[in-house]
């Protein structure tokens, strides 16, 4: 009878739970889900880990795209499980479709092409789209126009560690414009001329090109890990281009920099030579060159003590403290992709951040 009774006060002593979704964290910031309704749970997942890991301190608000209509379904479980805001966008069919320019039977060849010879998402049209949209147009968005920050987070994705200060803010206070944590190489056949057309606009537009800028990330054809040789890197890079790309699944970003009328001219060049289409260009290596050509490399930062994982890679910090606090818990097994042979990590540090390299591997130094 006793412990009834005790069993009864200490569930009634649990406060209700807090429907209170004004935002905490300080920054102008957003959010941001390109997403299917189809992928509603995969959403949930991703959303889930976020909050808890980060955005139940911040409340920072969510802003879902898609170029379909949102269902009731997806709004309802979405904004019941974030916990501040959440905006729902439909995306213009007129910005999302192949654009008046493209050759469309030209298209219809290439996507047979790229179909026949294995290349990834090649032969999806959705996916053409998807990748142009990412690469040019989410910032334009009528509901993104109001942010400066924007947090990409995709469906299906892990977010293994506390986060225990502001990404948003510490953008801000160490004008940093874009944020990464992985960084591997690209399938070559999705890329065939992106290096080249990148080089055209350079020569076109010399004064866009920052003095400072971390270019030497994308071309250099040096081994990053003592046992990787020299043969190696050349089989995975073009024409010059050496596949490293920062892996745009997950970025935290300025749109400033993406609405400056530096990367809309980098953008449009692009757009106009049809790789888009004619090839299978991904918007992670396109963000890629227009922030190595166009940005100080010094305002490009490596969240080295994020913790993420985005099918079929993963990575976690390096450190000791990361794990004995508590604050990450990690996959058990021995493949973080930092140190694949064809992860990019190792190069970027080398050249960018010298004293984490040594954390991660000191003989790679
Ligand atoms: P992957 O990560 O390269 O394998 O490609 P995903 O299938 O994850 O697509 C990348 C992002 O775009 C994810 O956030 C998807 O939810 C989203 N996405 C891809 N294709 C479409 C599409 O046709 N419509 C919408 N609304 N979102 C899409
Ligand atoms: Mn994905």
């Amino acid at each position: 009878q006793v412990e009834q009774e005790n069993e009864i006060k200490y569930w009634k002593e649990i406060p209700e739970i807090e429907r209170n979704r004004t935002q905490i964290g300080k920054e102008n910031a957003c959010i941001y889900m390109l997403v299917r309704n189809s992928e509603l749970h995969e959403a949930l997942d991703s959303i889930r880990q976020i909050e808890d890991r980060f955005n139940r301190r911040y409340r920072y608000p969510w802003v879902f795209l898609n170029d379909d209509y949102f269902t009731e379904e997806f709004k309802k479980h979405t904004s019941g499980m974030v916990s501040g805001i959440a905006e729902y966008g439909h995306i213009d069919p007129e910005v999302w479709n192949v654009p008046k320019h493209i050759d469309m039977d030209l298209y219809e060849e290439r996507l047979r092409y790229m179909e026949e010879i294995n290349v990834i998402y090649g032969g999806s049209r959705s996916y053409h789209n998807m990748c142009r949209y990412n690469s040019g147009n989410f910032f334009w968005h009528p509901l993104m126009l109001k942010y400066r920050y924007y947090w990409r987070v995709e469906p299906s994705i892990k977010f293994y560690c506390d986060q225990r200060y502001d990404p948003f803010e510490f953008m801000r206070l160490n004008d940093k414009l874009y944020g990464f944590v992985i960084t591997i190489v690209e399938y070559k056949d999705t890329v065939p001329t992106l290096y080249k057309t990148v080089k055209e606009f350079l020569e076109k537009r010399p004064d866009l090109l920052h003095p400072d800028n971390g270019l030497i990330f994308a071309t250099d054809m040096e081994p990053t890990f003592s046992w990787v040789d020299e043969k190696f890197v050349r089989e995975f890079s073009l024409d010059g281009y050496n596949m490293c790309h920062f892996w745009s699944n997950f970025e935290i970003g300025d749109m400033t920099f993406f609405r400056s009328e530096a990367y809309s001219a980098f953008f449009n060049h692009l757009e106009e030579s049809g790789g888009f289409y004619y090839e299978r260009w991904g918007d992670a290596p396109v963000h890629t060159f227009g922030v190595l050509s166009m940005m100080n490399a010094s305002q490009i930062h490596h969240f080295s003590d994020m913790g993420y994982y985005h099918p079929p890679f993963w990575r976690c910090p390096h450190d000791k403290d990361s794990f004995e606090s508590g604050r990450c818990l990690c996959p058990e097994a021995d493949d973080n992709v930092d140190f694949a042979k064809y992860s990019c990590l190792a190069k970027w540090l080398r050249h960018f951040a010298k004293d984490m390299l040594f954390e991660m591997a000191p003989q790679s130094l």
